[in-house]
């Protein structure tokens, strides 16, 4: 049977928590094996040791003080978290809470120590404060960061003369990277890019990914603008540098947006007019910066408006499906339409898609508008049984893939019960192109629908001819720019040229666009295009406005009339 002192010495011994019991000296009188384990040594050999050996040197000054003050009876005890040194040099956190002692025989003040070792704790909560202020990806700082090193920066620069720059970058077709070379290769030009930005700034500045594509720099104690747009000239061309990625020589670019900072400017207005003029950098044609002005702030305010409305236009049936005629050329037959997507708007009027086709690829609202046009498209063939032609309906890259365009054009063609054989899509190069599993998949599944594939634009990428006829497409459209150059007797006739014979050659079928005159028409029925389109043919009208057999365009031209797409269409079988 043990007594109760007997009690306590096991409970000392045995405890799980280190404990110390030290002299007023600080000498350790007696340790456990929980505590000598702390510091990876036995506990004999700890004996009569003094505490300080074993304490982080820039912990002790604040032990000394509280242990004067707990022996002076200010305190009843203390609690602390400091570091000890583990026999092996490592830096152990603990929690330590001290009291006083005094024994009862002698007299004597003693320390009576519980030591817990929170190394581990410490290590998870340092992480996710890093995780909170970091970029796991680069390690740059995020968005949390970024926000309260400016509003610092911003109150402690006001009064001088030396201001503060936010630099906005935004890497130029970043995605296209990451669809066709994978997310790995992203990351490898994002971490790159991270590198060349610190590389290109003073220690001193912060650098912070705001996720995706976006850097913010934030420059302290620059002299004006001529010296922080010195600073975004440096970084863009350090970003430019080439290099290697997945076995691709890249040299990437960046849209960047200068704005400096103003009395009164929050840090959350100054990032807002850098990401502004990166904006319109962008607008102005990738791989430019610019220095923030206030009209930014205007076309930015309109391009918002337009954005939020176009998103309950979208609701509200706000847009509208025109179709302009495609003629087949020997028998001015319309054999197909192509919707064109209008926005009827209440206080701007009909907007045409050059207006709201960009901000809603922006803003994410392409699918939505996309899937709104196939319905409506699909509508309008179910509505004309005996129109026996196709109707061509624009689609946007990223409706392919991701957005499961195959499963939108089925609902659509489920929910009419027009048949797919009557449904192409016009695709531009870079749509066709997309190398993501997804997006093949996507356009496998839509040839398999029995849809027809159509390359719109062509000539305006730059992508070579062979790669893109690697694709399941099953027709083809000249840009609009080679009709405009017919007659040239130069490029323009030999462009045209090649790609008719081309298109008759594969048993594509080929569409020239544009045709705005009788001259035009004529040098491409003679360049031996067989489909055309084009004002003189007809304007894109509202479906209410077409009726089949009779004149499409209020019939100043030629009355056309519809018939099936020719044979030789049908035989064409997408490879
Ligand atoms: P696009 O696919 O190249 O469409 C042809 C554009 O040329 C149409 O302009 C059409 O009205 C115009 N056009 C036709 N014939 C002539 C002509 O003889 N002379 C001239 N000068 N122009 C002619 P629109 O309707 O303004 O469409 C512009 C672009 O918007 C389209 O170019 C297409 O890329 C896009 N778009 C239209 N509808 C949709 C849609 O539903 N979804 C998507 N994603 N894009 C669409
Ligand atoms: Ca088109
Ligand atoms: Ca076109």
């Amino acid at each position: 049977m043990a007594t109760r002192d007997d009690l306590f010495g096991l409970t000392f011994r045995d405890s799980p928590i280190g404990m110390v019991i030290m002299d007023q000296g600080g000498r350790y009188v007696e340790v456990n094996e929980a505590f000598a384990r702390i510091l990876g040594r036995s506990a004999s050999e700890l004996e009569r040791r003094h505490f300080a050996e074993y304490t982080h040197p820039d912990d002790l000054p604040r032990d000394a003080e509280l242990m004067t003050r707990l022996a002076a009876g200010e305190l009843p005890f203390y609690q602390v978290h400091k570091r000890l040194l583990h026999h092996d040099g490592d830096t152990i956190w603990v929690r330590v809470t001290v009291s006083d002692v005094v024994t009862a025989d002698d007299g004597e003040h003693h320390y009576v120590a519980q030591v817990e070792d929170v190394t581990e704790i410490r290590r998870a909560r340092d992480l996710l404060e890093r995780r909170s202020l970091y970029d796991h990806l680069t390690g740059l700082g995020n968005r949390t960061l970024l926000m309260e090193r400016l509003d610092r920066a911003l109150i402690s620069h006001e009064p001088r003369a030396a201001t503060v720059a936010c630099i906005f970058l935004d890497v130029d077709h970043f995605k296209a990277v990451n669809d066709s070379l994978g997310h790995d290769a992203g990351d490898t030009m994002l971490v790159e890019i991270a590198r060349r930005i610190q590389g290109a700034v003073r220690a001193a500045d912060t650098v912070a990914r705001l996720g995706g594509d976006e850097f913010v720099i934030v420059v302290e104690d620059v002299m004006g603008v001529d010296a922080a747009s010195a600073v975004l000239h440096g970084i863009a061309a350090a970003i430019s540098q080439p290099f290697h990625i997945a076995g691709h020589e890249l040299a990437p670019s960046v849209s960047g947006g200068l704005a400096i900072a103003s009395p009164g400017l929050t840090a959350e207005s100054l990032v807002r007019n850098a990401d502004m003029a990166m904006c319109a950098a962008k607008q102005g044609g990738r791989a430019r910066l610019e220095v923030f002005d206030e009209s930014m702030r205007e076309t930015a305010l309109t391009k918002l408006s337009i954005e939020s409305e176009l998103r309950s236009a979208i609701r509200e049936g706000e847009l509208v499906v025109h179709y302009q005629p495609v003629v087949d050329l020997e028998t001015q037959e319309t054999v197909a339409f192509e919707a064109l997507v209008r926005w009827q708007h209440p206080v701007r009027g009909l907007l045409l898609p050059d207006e709201f086709i960009p901000i809603s690829e922006d803003a994410n609202l392409v699918v939505p508008l996309g899937s709104a046009v196939l319905h409506e498209a699909c509508e309008f063939l179910a509505a004309r049984p005996d129109f026996t032609g196709r109707v061509f309906v624009n689609v946007s890259t990223r409706q392919i893939g991701s957005a499961d365009l195959a499963r939108v054009v089925r609902s659509a063609l489920d929910a009419s019960g027009a048949s797919p054989h009557q449904l192409g899509l016009e695709i531009t190069e870079s749509g066709i192109l997309l190398a993501t599993a997804s997006a093949r998949a996507d356009l496998k599944a839509l040839t398999e629908l029995g849809v027809d594939l159509i390359l719109d634009d062509f000539g305006t990428g730059y992508s070579a001819l062979s790669s893109v006829l690697q694709n399941p497409v099953s027709g083809l459209k000249l840009a609009r720019e080679f009709t405009l150059r017919l007659g040239d007797r130069g490029t323009g006739d030999r462009i045209s040229t090649a790609m008719a014979a081309l298109t008759r050659s594969l048993t594509m079928y080929g569409v020239i666009e544009g045709i705005e005159t009788e001259a035009q028409f004529a040098i491409a029925r003679r360049h031996g295009w067989q489909l055309g389109q084009g004002f003189l043919f007809g304007h894109a009208v509202p479906a209410s406005e077409i009726t089949l057999g009779l004149p499409v365009d209020g019939g100043e031209a030629d009355a056309p009339t519809t018939a099936p797409m020719p044979n030789w269409l049908e035989d064409a079988s997408p490879r």
